[in-house]
């Protein structure tokens, strides 16, 4: 059965700036540190999700704040906590990254939250890109966690507590409650679960057709493995509407390159059937939108491999927009103090993050903010879909500004 606590009701975000303490966050919500990527936007500027769930729990028996809990046991009483919500906390390595993922996941992620340490001056220049983001994306479920407040005392915690009010007047969070935490000491973290139990949930259109991002594959097999014992290729990812259920047969869009070693690349989709849902509660008979899971197929694990399949869309066959490879994009431009202004060249290449596909592609009109790209291998894209632009300035990728498809 679907249900609140074997799959994640809520997918939270994170930003902060670098050393606010956000993994640390993550780590005393969750157990789990989701840090564990290496720095892959160097590599091949792919976006690697961490997600991490919880269930959130609370004792009957207690009052308050205090009853909230993810744990077994309530942390006041000693007596057993109920599961309430299990709840998914996104996040990503890096400056750049993070600011990509959140705008190219926008679609995905219901809440955020904003770490601010009350240890430096706010803002910090990450900190005023992370807040010009919630703002352009109108991301109003934002939950401020002014973090480090143990390092400070309580005088410089107020004036950094005054200097955050003071930064987000006048923006989409104006009115985002403000958390002092203490995460190294479990400090009202029992106030940040309750919070989070009050966000409002997004409604899962279980009767939708279903889209998934998938934004991981691979193969389960152990090399030199017995040809008859292998099993098919996994992909995991988020559904942002709909249902699916073991059994059902999926297509998965654009589908594979088979134009590969010729320089022409030909994409096909790919049809197959769900032998297994499985998701950090385990094996699931129906999943629907909310949290990561990850769906046993029948594909050729040779395809699933090393993140073969990451970028697609798995959906009803027939039932999923054509993949586009020319896209009309309206661009809205970040201001970011670090990168010079310079107007898109035609001809010049882009890097663009369309839900969790990153694909090059080459400006070919820009007239003001109206830009035409051909993309180098096709994605699957909804009209109205946000995506992060990066542009080659000085030898780097940089997130110059985000997109939407038109
Ligand atoms: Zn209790």
């Amino acid at each position: 059965m679907i249900d609140n606590i074997s799959q994640s009701v809520l997918n939270i975000g994170t930003l902060g700036h670098i050393d606010h303490g956000k993994t640390s966050l993550v780590k005393a919500l969750t157990h789990q540190w989701t840090d564990r990527h290496s720095e892959s936007l160097k590599r091949n500027m792919t976006i690697k999700l961490g997600y991490a769930d919880m269930v959130i729990r609370k004792c009957s028996k207690c009052e308050g704040a205090a009853a909230y809990t993810t744990e077994e046991n309530c942390g006041k009483c000693g007596g057993k906590a109920e599961p309430l919500i299990r709840v998914s906390i996104l996040d990503a390595p890096g400056h750049e990254t993070l600011m990509a993922t959140a705008i190219s996941e926008a679609n995905i992620i219901n809440a955020i939250l904003f770490v601010i340490a009350a240890n430096e001056i706010c803002p910090m220049q990450q900190t005023r890109e992370h807040l010009m983001i919630i703002n352009l994306l109108g991301i109003k479920n934002v939950i401020i966690v002014q973090s480090k407040v143990d390092i400070v005392g309580k005088q410089k915690a107020l004036e950094n507590f005054r200097q955050i009010k003071n930064f987000i007047k006048g923006s989409v969070i104006e009115n985002a409650p403000i958390l002092p935490v203490m995460t190294n000491h479990n400090i009202n973290i029992d106030i940040l679960l309750e919070m989070i139990v009050n966000l409002p949930r997004p409604d899962p259109k279980p009767e939708a057709d279903p889209f998934m991002y998938i934004a991981r594959s691979f193969d389960v097999n152990k090399p030199g493995i017995d040809a008859s014992k292998i099993v098919g290729g996994i992909i995991g990812g988020t559904l942002t509407r709909g249902t699916l259920k073991v059994g059902d047969q999926i297509e998965i869009r654009p589908g594979i390159n088979m134009g590969q070693g010729s320089k022409k690349e030909v994409y096909v989709p790919v049809t197959t059937v769900i032998e297994g849902i499985h998701n950090g509660s385990g094996q699931l008979e129906f999943a629907r939108a909310g949290g990561l899971i990850g769906l046993s197929t029948e594909i050729d694990p040779a395809f699933t491999k090393a993140d073969g399949l990451v970028g697609n869309i798995a959906g009803k066959p027939g039932r999923l927009p054509e993949a586009v490879s020319n896209m009309a994009i309206k661009y809205h431009k970040l201001k970011r103090d670090d990168i010079p202004e310079r107007a898109f060249t035609p001809g010049e290449a882009i890097i663009l993050s369309v839900g969790t596909a990153t694909v090059i592609g080459y400006v070919k009109k820009a007239k003001r903010d109206n830009l035409e790209v051909e993309l180098k291998r096709p994605v699957i894209a909804e009209k109205g879909t946000k995506m992060a632009i990066m542009k080659n300035l000085a030898q780097r990728w940089r997130l110059t500004g985000y997109g939407i498809y038109n």
